[in-house]
């Protein structure tokens, strides 16, 4: 069983989460992804508490960030705390856990 088979309080915002070599990260539309987070738990708190703080403000459209796996391309990515972008320069760097 997998280190990532725990039953998520979220399963309908699974692919908003992911893990880096800094730390757990929800990803979000806004300018600012929430994290690093130690554990996939306080990255999960932390978007509830996003959601709530969001619903019905903000009504764009869903990004590429959540058509499941696709490139990023870090070069134009335009926001302040992005996991995705904290992912590929770990990889970059080989800093990736060896699973
Ligand atoms: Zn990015």
């Amino acid at each position: 069983m997998s280190k990532n088979a725990a039953v998520s309080s979220l399963p309908q915002y699974d692919d908003r989460f992911i893990e880096t070599a800094a730390g757990w990260y929800a990803l979000v539309r806004e300018n600012s992804d929430l994290g690093p987070f130690i554990s996939r738990f306080e990255a999960e708190q932390a978007l509830e508490r996003h959601l709530r703080l969001y619903r019905g403000v903000n009504h764009r459209p869903r990004g590429e960030a959540f058509h499941g796996i696709g490139v990023h391309d870090t070069a134009s990515c335009r926001k302040a705390n992005c996991g995705r972008c904290i992912e590929a320069r770990a990889l970059n760097h080989g800093l990736l856990a060896v699973y």
